[in-house]
C-alpha cells in the first residue's frame, strides 16, 4: 500500500553516487521524499514543513559513516527527530498522577470516540498494574445505555461502579462519585463524561461544571487516532475549554500510519499517554515514541 521510505530514500541516493559528506541537494531531494511520506501518513503540512526544517538543519553537512549508505543516514536522522518530537519531556510517557486519594480522572471527547471503552481499559490497568482501588462513574444522562454499558463493564473487570441513580444531573453525580470514593477508600475515581458527535456549548458546559467540581488530577482527551486533523482539532478545542493534561489516541490497531500522534504533540504540546489497540479491555498500551515513529516511516 505504501511505499517503505527506506526503500524510497535508498532508490534516490541510488542515484547519486557521491560519497562523504551529505551534500546540500542530497538532503534536499532525501527530504522531498520524507515529506510525502509524513503527508501520506496524515502528518498535518504545518507540521511536516516544520518538522522537515529541523531535520535539514540537523543533517545537513552530517559526514556519512561508512557502515550505513547515506540512504539509511538520513532515515535515521529522521526516525530520532520524530522520537525527539513524540516523546516530548521525559517522564509524561504513560505516567497518570493518581498520588492522595481519591484522584479524580475526568475522560473527555467525542462520541464514539473510544471513552468508555478506554475508561474500562484504565480501570483494569489501574487495578491490576498498579494495586489501586479504582470506582468507575459515567455522567452520560443523555444516553441512559452510557450509563448501563460502564457498569457492565465494571462488572467484567472486576471494578466497582457508581450505582446508576436517574433522574441525577452530570454534576449531581460528580458529586456523589467524589463522595462515595472518599467514603469508601478508593485510591481513584475516573469520570466518564457525556460525549457528542460535535463539540458544542452544553457539552463544554457541562464539563467545566463537573471540572470545577472534582478538581481533576487527570483530565484525558480520548480521540479516535484515525481521524487524523479532526483529532488535533477537537484536542484544541477541548484543551482550550477544560484544559487538558493528555491524550489517549484510539484505533491504533487500525490500518492508519499514525501521523495524527505527530500532529498532535507538535501542535498541542500534550502528552499522549496511552494508546488503544483494539476492543478487548487488555488492548491498552503506554505510548511508545519508537513505535510510532517506525511506523510513520513505514
Ligand atoms: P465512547 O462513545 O467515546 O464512549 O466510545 P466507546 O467506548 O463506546 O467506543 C466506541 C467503539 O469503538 C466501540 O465499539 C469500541 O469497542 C471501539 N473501540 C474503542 N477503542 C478502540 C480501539 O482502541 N481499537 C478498536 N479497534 N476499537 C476501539
Amino acid at each position: 500500500m505504501f511505499e517503505n521510505l527506506s526503500d524510497r530514500l535508498s532508490g534516490v541516493f541510488d542515484r547519486l553516487t557521491k560519497q562523504g559528506a551529505l551534500s546540500e541537494d542530497d538532503v534536499k531531494t532525501a527530504l522531498r521524499e520524507v515529506r510525502v511520506a509524513l503527508l501520506e501518513a496524515d502528518v498535518s503540512l504545518p507540521v511536516a514543513r516544520d518538522f522537515i526544517k529541523a531535520v535539514q538543519e540537523k543533517a545537513a553537512g552530517q559526514s556519512v559513516t561508512k557502515s550505513v549508505t547515506p540512504g539509511q543516514q538520513v532515515v535515521k536522522i529522521v526516525h530520532d527527530e520524530l522520537v525527539h518530537v513524540l516523546a516530548g519531556d521525559e517522564g509524561e510517557i504513560g505516567s497518570l498522577k493518581i498520588d492522595n486519594a481519591p484522584a479524580p480522572i475526568l475522560m473527555v471527547g467525542l462520541q464514539g470516540g473510544g471513552k468508555t471503552t478506554t475508561a474500562g481499559k484504565l480501570a483494569k490497568r489501574l487495578k491490576e498494574k498498579n494495586g489501586k482501588r479504582v470506582l468507575l462513574a459515567s455522567l452520560d444522562i443523555y444516553r441512559p445505555a452510557a450509563q448501563q454499558q460502564l457498569a457492565i463493564l465494571g462488572t467484567q473487570i472486576g471494578v466497582d461502579t457508581l450505582p446508576i441513580v436517574a433522574g441525577e444531573s452530570a454534576v449531581q453525580i460528580a458529586k456523589r462519585a467524589k463522595q462515595q470514593a472518599t467514603m469508601g477508600g478508593y485510591d481513584v475515581y475516573m469520570l466518564d463524561t457525556a460525549g457528542r458527535l460535535q463539540i458544542d456549548e452544553t457539552l463544554m458546559k457541562e464539563v467545566e461544571d463537573v471540572r470545577d467540581v472534582v478538581n481533576p488530577r487527570e483530565t484525558l482527551l480520548v480521540v479516535d487516532g484515525l481521524t487524523g486533523q479532526v483529532a488535533v482539532e477537537v484536542a484544541e478545542e477541548f484543551d482550550a475549554k477544560i484544559g487538558i493534561s493528555g491524550v489517549v489516541l484510539t484505533r491504533m490497531d487500525g490500518d492508519g500510519r499514525g501521523g495524527a500522534a505527530l500532529s498532535m504533540r507538535a501542535i498541542t504540546g500534550k502528552p499522549i499517554k496511552f494508546v488503544g489497540l483494539g476492543e478487548k479491555m487488555d488492548a491498552l498500551e503506554e505510548f511508545h515514541p519508537e513505535r510510532i515513529a517506525g511506523r510513520i516511516l513505514g
